[in-house]
């Protein structure tokens, strides 16, 4: 740790996602050290639940991976997962943090990430990490190539805590690591600057209740798309349907579903629906080259570089119908999914009947953002994400000196943009500690 004085001289980052990972290279190859703090089992946030990227729609494991395993080897990044920030206190160059480290009932100091026990173990429940769609185990890891590859118990979903029966899991454990009585416990950690990175979630169904969201099983968010195409997904990246697995020949996309609707729901823009929508829309094509991808869509904003060419691509070459307007209903008939809606351009209605759905459903903070947000003395705007000091020239400050804001937790972004956003906050944070 560089220490000069009363100033420490290493930087929290909280929230593992691909903002928080690209901070916390950036500071830790400057040679200070970084404590990584990360609410679920193993890093990489939603990029791990993506199949493809857009612009170049390249597989988001194989760019994201590298990034996970350099900041799990860095010398001068201690990573905390399955933590979550407790308390803080003090101010630029002297914080305390009280980091709550979950109970995993399993002893990661002993396991060797074998995997045995996931193999073996026989719950079977809903994967969260799947958007409901395929089953998960109740002991797991995150990914295949998860960072750290340490397994958590979910007692939830576990025999043992259920029901008091099973511990196959304690049984096939090659190092004795299952420890069922294993609690919470805290820690304390000391540093001088710290970046808020805890990225984005999508609407819940419980907030947009149309279109059939959470009632009709082919009715799915982007999020459940992107797992039906990744080859680690339910599907093995097959599109099927999660109704009947059968392959879906006609599929509408619709964008700006909880989004831009001031008088229902949110009323900004998500920013990267349009790109996703176009890029499901492609990759579903390149699948299923029989079938037919409608996308409803308000105005199309592609401002990216090589963003328009994308969608212009999709639309050309490969038969994507655009339909400008709004959807009005969407109602189960006879297997099929019947959307009702109006071509704005032609002022004709349009109804198609669909075997699936997909919903661009809207960006929103993190469940937990504002109560971090808090404890950490940051301001919040109208819908809960992080504040920066100064819209337009000190956009990764904060209202507290020593305190910084990266990636979604801000408002939604790209990839591209919350790394840059990410390595903004990183190179204020070495500049502050330049300065002492
Ligand atoms: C369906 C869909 C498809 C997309 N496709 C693309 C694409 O093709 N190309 C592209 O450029 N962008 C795409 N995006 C956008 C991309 O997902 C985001 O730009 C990116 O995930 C933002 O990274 P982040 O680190 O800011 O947030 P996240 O990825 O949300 O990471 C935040 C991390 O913080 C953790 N965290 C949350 N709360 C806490 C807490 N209290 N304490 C500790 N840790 C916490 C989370 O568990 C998570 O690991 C897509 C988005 C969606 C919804």
């Amino acid at each position: 740790m560089k220490n000069n004085g009363r100033f420490i001289k290493r930087a929290m980052v909280i929230g593992g996602g691909i903002a928080g990972i690209s901070a916390s290279i950036d500071i830790g190859n400057a040679g200070y050290e970084v404590v990584l703090v990360e609410k679920l089992p193993s890093i990489g946030g939603r990029m791990l639940q993506l199949s493809e990227t857009f612009p170049t729609l390249d597989c988001a494991q194989c760019t994201l991976t590298p990034k996970t395993v350099e900041t799990g080897q860095h010398p001068h990044i201690k990573l905390l997962t399955y933590s979550e920030v407790d308390e803080v206190k003090g101010k630029a160059g002297d914080f305390t943090v009280r980091v709550r480290r979950k109970a995993a009932y399993v002893d990661w100091e002993k396991c060797n990430g074998c995997g045995l026990c996931q193999e073996k173990c026989p719950s079977k429940k809903p994967s969260e990490f799947d958007r409901a769609m395929g089953l998960g185990k109740a002991i797991y890891t995150l990914s295949p190539q998860a960072v750290p590859n340490k397994p958590v118990i979910n007692p939830s979903n576990c025999r043992y805590f259920l029901e008091k029966k099973c511990r196959v899991c304690e049984k096939v454990c090659p190092v004795g690591a299952i420890d069922y009585e294993q609690q919470d416990r805290f820690v304390e950690e000391k540093v001088g600057a710290i970046i808020a990175a805890v990225g984005f979630d999508l609407m819940p169904k419980e907030t947009f209740g149309e279109y059939g969201y959470g009632v009709i099983p082919d009715v799915i968010d982007g999020l459940a798309f992107e797992r039906l195409n990744s080859a680690s997904g339910p599907t093995t990246g097959e599109i099927k349907r999660p109704s009947d697995g059968n392959i879906p020949k006609e599929v509408v996309f619709i964008q700006c579903t909880g989004s831009r609707d001031p008088e229902r729901y949110m009323p900004y823009c998500s920013r990267v629906c349009c790109m996703y929508t176009a890029k499901h829309a492609r990759l579903y094509k390149h699948k299923v080259h029989d079938g037919q991808a409608y996308i409803f869509y308000m105005d199309i904003r592609s401002t990216g570089k090589g963003y328009e060419e994308f969608i212009q691509q999709g639309m050309e070459e490969e038969g994507i119908l655009y339909l400008r307007g709004r959807v009005s209903r969407i109602f189960r008939d006879d297997g099929k999914i019947v959307v009702w809606g109006v071509d704005t351009l032609t002022g004709k209605k349009v109804e198609i009947s669909a075997d699936m759905v997909v919903l661009a459903t809207a960006i929103q903070p993190q469940g937990e953002a504002k109560g971090l947000a808090q404890k950490l003395g940051i301001n919040t705007d109208d819908y809960g994400f992080f504040t920066e000091a100064e819209r337009k020239l000190r956009p990764v400050e904060t209202n507290i000196e020593g305190i910084y804001i990266a990636g979604c937790a801000q408002g939604p972004k790209d990839i591209a943009d919350a790394v840059a956003h990410a390595n903004a906050s990183a190179s204020k944070v070495q500049g502050l500690f330049a300065k002492h």
